[in-house]
């Protein structure tokens, strides 16, 4: 532990010095933040997305920002904009929360090589490189959040040095708020992923389940995770026991439990078990009553996590194609990276790619999720938008963009999407009293936007600046700070 903690010190030093010159440029852009200065939003459109049209857009108002928080909104009539402000002219433009995905993996980059056990490309490229290299290049995958206009995620799960990860990105200028799991409560085995300090690791026992969970407590999760993973011939029973030992741990401590549960009858053995959060859809049948009661009894969060498992397909077929706003607000060393295919020898690749490539489909989204979604948020289960970040074909930051456009394919309109993004995200951060809506007293994590996000989702990504803790940053410059 102690190694790894000293290697991913020395990597953010590192790019601490590689991206001083750039923070300078940020920061006069950012002028006075936390310092109690004050920035003035004049004559924007400010949308509220936790309440219903009409009062949820206010035309014409100013926002006024003081150190870290929002002092005002009202009508730019009325507004009086101290002296000295700095003013950001907010005509023609839309401010919304600052956005919030809720399902993100930091161990994981988005390319290839960074889930072994699901394509092994350790011949190509070893999967320790793979690891390192994203310890190293934390610094810039944050920024590439906050230029997504991502103001806050959360890490569901990865090895105990994810952890670290929150400390840095409190301490790192240009950042999101980072909420974090530990490694998860998982019932099978994961062994190409240990490297000594395991993502996921394998409970056979609700004692293992109480000794885990006690260790991950020590490190103040903001969950604890389990992989509830139920293969034909597993006692669902004895499963469902290890959940509940871990449900029971984490509670005593005042921890809320995530579960990945992606069929019907596991996510109602979560539910029961004490899930707090159900962290992917329920993909193999419609869901029913029953589970919708269980949800709501539990004021369980659900995350829809739709274009995983697509981005999982494009990559591993060759047909990873970019969208505009990853091509603007992506890590340009991962989107480099996205096409290696072409590259590998064929004797080094996997068989399942091999054949994928040989026969590409173009994949869907599961009806079945798409249908679960529309069911789920009609029953007034708060639903959290998520992109599962760091798999395989889902990019940090700008594939935000790509599941919000997929959530409006389940029927939710733009502003119901806008909501699930953040304050329901805010929930899902345990911060709802703090984020993901625009009032006074609020932290000052918001969005300035060029385009309406009512009018089209996919305008969230025409971002103007970012605001964070009351500092303003530019997305062109945080993608071009990056080291390349
Ligand atoms: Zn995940």
């Amino acid at each position: 532990m102690s190694k790894v903690g000293r290697t991913f010190g020395v990597a953010l030093a590192t790019s601490t010095v590689l991206t001083f010159g750039a923070a300078l440029m940020l920061a006069c852009v950012a002028c006075q933040a936390a310092d109690g200065s004050i920035t003035a939003i004049v004559g924007a459109t400010v949308i509220h997305p936790e309440r219903d049209l009409p009062s949820a857009v206010s035309p014409d108002s100013t926002l006024i920002i003081a150190g870290r928080r929002i002092e005002s909104i009202g009508p730019a009539s009325s507004a009086r904009v101290p002296a000295g402000a700095t003013l950001i002219d907010g005509k023609g433009k839309w401010v919304v929360p600052g956005l919030i995905d809720s399902h993100v993996h930091f161990f994981q980059s988005g390319n290839l090589y960074t889930r072994p056990d699901a394509a092994d490309f350790n011949a190509w490229m070893p999967y320790a490189k793979e690891v390192e290299r994203n310890k190293a290049r934390l610094p810039a995958t944050f920024k590439v959040w906050l230029a997504s206009g991502v103001t806050g995620v959360v890490d569901i799960g990865g090895p105990f040095w994810n952890f670290e990860v929150r400390d840095a990105a409190a301490k790192s200028p240009a950042a999101p708020r980072v909420a974090v799991a530990g490694p998860l409560l998982s019932m099978i085995d994961r062994v190409k992923l240990d490297l000594g300090d395991p993502p996921i690791i394998k409970i056979a026992s609700a004692d293992e389940a109480r000794a885990l969970v006690r260790r991950e407590l020590q490190r103040k999760p903001d969950f604890i995770k389990v992989w509830f993973i139920h293969r034909q011939g597993d006692d669902l029973g004895a499963q469902a026991a290890i959940v509940k030992a871990a449900a029971d741990a984490a509670h005593a401590a005042g921890v809320r439990l995530a579960v990945h549960a992606t069929e019907l009858i596991v996510a109602k053995a979560s539910l029961r078990a004490g899930a707090d959060f159900l962290v992917h859809s329920v993909e193999d049948e419609p869901v029913d009553e029953e589970f919708l009661a269980l949800a709501k009894r539990r004021h369980a969060l659900y995350c829809p996590t739709l274009f995983v498992t697509l981005g999982y397909r494009y990559a591993l077929s060759n047909t990873w194609q970019p969208t505009e706003a990853e091509r603007r607000l992506a890590d340009p060393q991962i989107l480099a990276a996205m096409n290696d295919l072409r590259n590998i020898p064929r004797e080094m690749l996997p068989e399942r790619v091999a054949k994928a490539m040989h026969q590409p489909a173009p994949p869907r989204p599961s009806p079945i999720a798409l249908q679960n979604l529309r069911k789920v948020w009609d029953a007034g289960i708060p639903v959290a938008m998520g992109t599962d970040a760091g798999n395989i074909g889902t990019v940090h930051g700008p594939s935000v963009f790509r599941e919000m456009e997929i959530m409006t394919q389940a029927g939710l309109t733009p502003l119901q999407v806008l909501r699930s993004a953040t304050s329901n995200g805010a929930k899902a951060m345990g911060m709802e009293r703090e984020t993901g809506t625009l009032a006074p007293g609020r932290l000052a994590d918001l969005v300035i936007l060029n385009a309406d996000p009512l009018a089209n989702v996919i305008n969230l990504s025409r971002i103007h600046r970012v605001i964070k803790d009351g500092e303003v940053f530019v997305p062109d410059e945080l993608i071009r700070s990056l080291p390349r």
